[in-house]
């Protein structure tokens, strides 16, 4: 019997390149027991504090996200890569391991002194989460959390996150 949620996590070697450990959370998103406890372990720091939106990184950002809006009876909102929003956005570069990405938020999804939550799969380097937290902070929305999976802390996304102030929560750790 699987115990925890890191137990339902797979691991793919060699994807998306050679020498790269996947961290799989299909197995995880699969399971229904599996997946309660993550969203009810992602929430549980968060009890009895006010979220008014719940903002997903994309793409796994989102299943997760709208679990957690669906729970919390509050809207989710998506940060997605260049181009994929239909409406007026505000963009934000920030650096990959290779060049540069951009990901963007509607301009009128979080209304200023919002209070949001953000949620992803996966902190690696903190880079899309970063990018994620600017925008939010853009539209005037505060951001009172940010909650993943997994971490993997030798590639030191927390301690980045945590020295912009950000309360980091995660439920468990896997080496990068
Ligand atoms: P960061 O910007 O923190 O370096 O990378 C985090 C982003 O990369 C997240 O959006 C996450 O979904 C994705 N990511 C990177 N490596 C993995 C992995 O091994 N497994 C999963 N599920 N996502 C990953």
């Amino acid at each position: 019997m699987k115990k925890t949620v890191k137990d339902y996590i797979r691991t793919i070697a060699d994807f998306p390149h050679e020498g790269i450990m996947f961290r799989d959370v299909t197995t995880l998103f699969a399971d229904a027991r599996g997946f309660r406890m993550a969203i009810d372990q992602l929430l549980h720091p968060y009890a009895g504090e006010r979220i008014d939106k719940v903002v997903g990184l994309e793409a796994r950002g989102f299943i997760l996200g709208g679990a957690i809006a669906h729970q919390l009876s509050k809207g989710f909102v998506p940060i997605r890569k260049k181009g994929k929003l239909p409406g007026a956005t505000v963009s934000q570069a920030y650096k990959l391991e290779y060049g540069e990405a951009v990901m963007e938020i509607h301009e009128d999804a979080l209304l200023p002194g919002e209070r949001v939550l953000i949620v992803d799969d996966l902190l690696a380097t903190g880079g899309t989460c970063e990018a994620g937290i600017r925008l939010c902070e853009r539209l005037g929305a505060e951001v009172m959390g940010c909650a993943f999976v997994i971490d993997l802390p030798e590639l030191g996304g927390r301690a980045l996150l945590e020295k912009l102030g950000m309360n980091v929560h995660v439920l468990c750790e896997f080496e990068g």
